[in-house]
This record gives structure tokens, C-alpha cells and sequence, in this order.
């Protein structure tokens, strides 16, 4: 093989617009772009006239594990977060700005597959990708940020708005990447390749989000730190306690059991990261849209509780272990 051998390409290799020449046909676009990438900027049309803006950076050694995850993975994973917090708000989104920050010498296929998946995820929910930005970075840096943007059909759903009485529902899967990670870090992620797959590619209920604002619901997160430690968010923001039943958790934990253990399996559905579920408070008379299950409820008091006990501790936290 010689050194011009496409997968022997390193980003060095190629100019800029080289580069971008590249990347750009992996990308979709959408009716909402009324100006693409190529130009200063994007132009992107919102149909409420207000603009919901949110980004998340995933860093490699941090973030993820070259180990673990391909290139494509890490490109659908920073799709997934971002778009997660807009359907978190009750929007859609309409655009994403993607930064790439890299070692000179990263090998061009990693990015063109992490352009790929990227792509792929955006494309799958009709969402555009406007533009972004190229950095060279030192020895081993590899970073990629994406930058969302969404619209909205009314007033969002905030953190804030939950009320004694509220139930409590959730829309997706829990404990699923957090199991994933656990096989993947105990060098078993062979025996449940579906968990692995969702640790790296984790699939939010995105649809799920608007029909709650619609519904009604009073407040709304998506579960990126864990349930116990998102949900105590609410709690905080509304002046309530969340308070869950493991009872209704049972059929989340009895999924995970058998991969990782029946202790495991509770933490990991209480405490387990990186999932982009939504978790939601609806009034209790309220009837609850498709794809949504009732975990608990809403009472008076501070924090979090799981039956009936205070809960404070557990999730991720990028600062503190
Ligand atoms: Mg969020």
C-alpha cells in the first residue's frame, strides 16, 4: 500500500477546503436552510421566530474511548445529546453547527467516519447540518462539538414548572448506556452487544418531547447525568420532591438484569448516564401521550426520593467523582 492510499490519509495531508470537500456530501441539509454551508454564515428560517440554541462537546479520552467507539458512533452520540435538549424544551430542531478540534495527524477516515455518522443521525430526523469549524489541535486532541438549534411551536417546557400532585413519567429507555459501559469497562461488552451499541449510540425518544409540551407537561429534562441526579434538577428548579416507585422501575431493571446483575441493573436505571431519555411531570388528570410511562410522583418536600427515601448522590458529574 502506498502512502496515498485513502485510509492512510492523515488530516495533514489535505488542505482545508480539501477537507471540506469531503465532508460536506456526507451531510444533509433541509427546507429550513435557506443558506447552507459555504458562505460566513448560515442562514436557517424558524418558524416561531424564536431560537432554541444548545451545545455539548465530547472529547476523546473523556468522552469516549477509540477502544469502544468508532468515529461514526461518536459523530451520531454528539448528535443524539444535542438534539435530546432541544425535544427536551419541547422543540424541534432545525439546524446543527458541528467543530471539529483535531491533531493534525488523526487519520482522515476517522473524520470522514465520524462525518458519516453524524450525517446519518441528522439526516434520520430531517435536521440539517449548517456549517461549523475546523482547529488544528496538539498531539492526541481530538474533539468534536455540535452546536443545535431548534424552533418551537409555543412556550417551552422549563425545569421549573412542576407541581405537588404532578406525576412523574419518563419516554425511552433507562439504565441502557450506563450498562453498556459498565460490560464495556469490565472487558464483557461481547455479552450484550445491544447495550454496548446503545452506550455508543444512544437513541432519545426525540418525538416524544414536543407531544409532552403539547400535552401539557409542566416540566421537562433529558437524562443525561442519571435519573436520581437530573430529576433532583427539577426538583431544585420547581421547589418539590420527586419521588419514585422502584415498582415501576421494575420492568427497566428486570431488562438489564440478566446482562449485569440485579443491583447493578437498579443503579444503572437510578444513576446511569449519557441515556437522553425525557423525563417529564404532568398534572394528574392529564392523559399521557404515547411512548410515556408513570414512575412516580410529585410531592411536597425538597430533592429526590426512591421509596419513600432521600436520594441526593449518584450520576455523572464531569468535575467531581
Ligand atoms: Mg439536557
Amino acid at each position: 500500500m502506498s502512502d496515498h492510499e485513502p485510509t492512510k490519509r492523515r488530516l495533514a495531508d489535505l488542505s482545508e477546503d480539501d477537507l471540506l470537500a469531503e465532508i460536506f456530501p456526507l451531510l444533509p441539509t433541509s427546507p429550513q436552510t435557506v443558506i447552507g454551508p459555504g458562505d460566513d454564515t448560515a442562514l436557517v428560517s424558524s418558524a416561531g421566530g424564536r431560537v432554541l440554541a444548545t451545545t455539548d462537546t465530547m472529547v476523546r479520552g473523556r468522552d469516549w474511548l477509540d477502544e469502544w467507539s468508532s468515529g461514526a458512533d461518536v459523530g451520531a452520540k454528539a448528535v443524539a445529546q444535542n438534539v435530546a435538549d432541544i425535544a427536551a424544551m419541547g422543540g424541534q430542531a432545525t439546524g446543527l453547527l458541528v467543530t471539529l478540534v483535531a491533531d493534525p495527524q488523526t487519520p482522515l477516515e476517522w473524520v470522514l467516519d465520524m462525518a458519516r455518522g453524524l450525517g446519518e443521525a441528522a439526516r434520520a430526523i430531517d435536521v440539517a447540518v449548517l456549517g461549523g469549524d475546523l482547529s488544528s489541535a496538539p498531539e492526541g486532541v481530538l474533539m468534536v462539538s455540535v452546536t443545535a438549534l431548534g424552533e418551537l411551536d409555543g412556550d417551552p417546557v422549563l425545569r421549573s414548572g412542576a407541581r405537588v400532585g404532578d406525576v412523574i413519567a419518563v419516554a425511552g429507555t433507562l439504565g441502557r448506556s450506563a450498562a453498556g459501559l459498565a460490560l464495556l469497562q469490565q472487558g464483557r461488552g461481547g455479552e450484550a452487544p445491544d447495550l454496548v451499541a446503545f452506550h455508543c449510540r444512544p437513541r432519545p425518544p426525540f418525538e416524544q418531547g414536543p407531544e409532552a409540551r403539547q400535552a401539557g407537561a409542566t416540566a421537562m429534562l433529558d437524562l443525561s447525568d442519571g435519573l436520581i441526579r437530573d430529576a433532583g434538577r427539577i426538583a431544585k428548579s420547581s421547589g418539590v420532591c420527586l419521588a419514585f416507585r422502584t415498582a415501576a422501575l421494575s420492568a427497566d431493571v428486570q431488562r438489564l438484569a440478566p446482562s449485569v446483575g440485579q443491583s447493578a441493573a437498579l443503579e444503572s436505571v437510578l444513576t446511569g448516564g449519557e441515556e437522553h431519555s425525557l423525563l417529564a411531570c404532568f398534572g394528574p388528570s392529564v392523559p399521557l401521550p404515547q411512548g410515556w410511562r408513570i414512575v412516580g410522583d410529585v410531592v411536597e418536600g425538597e430533592g429526590v426520593t426512591v421509596d419513600g427515601k432521600a436520594r441526593s448522590r449518584g450520576g455523572w458529574d464531569h468535575f467531581t467523582p
